[in-house]
């Protein structure tokens, strides 16, 4: 089974995405982590080769076998993140990576386009949403950063994410929309394990 978790900068899918595999015993995979990878790479070596690349994405992040978990989280690597995600060979490449590890066992999966391009077929996929300020406030909070300064770089990030060519975010038709502004963890977490569980027993 696939537990698909969508949704912009900041809506709470780590947290929750996280908290769902666990609730359910699911392997859970963070995409954007992969996607931060080779933003991280082509920082480093522009003309590196994409294929040749190894990404593992676990509880630590590992980029030819180096610890990138913090490298990644850096203000640079995330900003170029958007920017390398827009590339449709950068796409094509992860996406054929997370189908391959979705062939095996059980999943949650957060990113942008799990529901709608890599696993449309997903057995349930969730939309978080928040507001624009709530979901800076909540990565400043995390950061220690300006409220502000988070809020005018999510909205760049948001922009490209939203109106790049390739695989743009989105939610998904049959998505179930839950918009966590003033919705407590406990609470989305609560209610997207318990379909999960109704799937799982139906
Ligand atoms: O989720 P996170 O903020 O770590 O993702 C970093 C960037 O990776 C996003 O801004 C987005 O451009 C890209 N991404 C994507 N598709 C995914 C996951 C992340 O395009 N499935």
């Amino acid at each position: 089974m696939l537990v698909a978790i969508d949704g912009p900068a900041g809506a709470g899918k780590s947290t929750v995405a996280r908290a769902v595999a666990r609730a359910l015993g699911f392997t859970y995979l963070d995409t954007g982590a992969m996607y931060r990878c080779v933003a991280l790479a082509r920082l480093r070596q522009p003309q590196g080769d994409l294929a040749a690349l190894r990404i593992e994405v676990g509880e630590l992040v590992l980029l030819d076998g180096e610890d990138v978990t913090g490298a990644i989280r850096e203000p640079d690597v995330t900003a170029h993140a958007s920017h390398v995600a827009a590339d449709p060979a950068v796409r094509a490449a992860m996406v054929e990576r997370q189908r391959a590890l979705f062939a095996d066992g059980d999943w949650v999966a957060e990113g942008r386009d799990i529901g709608t391009v890599v696993a449309p077929a997903a057995e349930l996929k969730i939309y978080l949403d928040a507001s624009d300020e709530e979901r800076a406030r909540r990565r400043a909070e995390q950061t220690g950063r300006p409220v502000d300064e988070v809020l005018a770089e999510q909205r760049d990030r948001d922009a490209r994410d939203r109106e790049r060519a390739a695989s743009p975010l989105h939610a998904a038709a049959d998505a179930h929309v839950i918009d966590t502004t003033g919705l407590s963890l406990e609470e989305v977490v609560e209610r997207i394990a318990a379909r999960a569980k109704e799937l799982q027993s139906a």
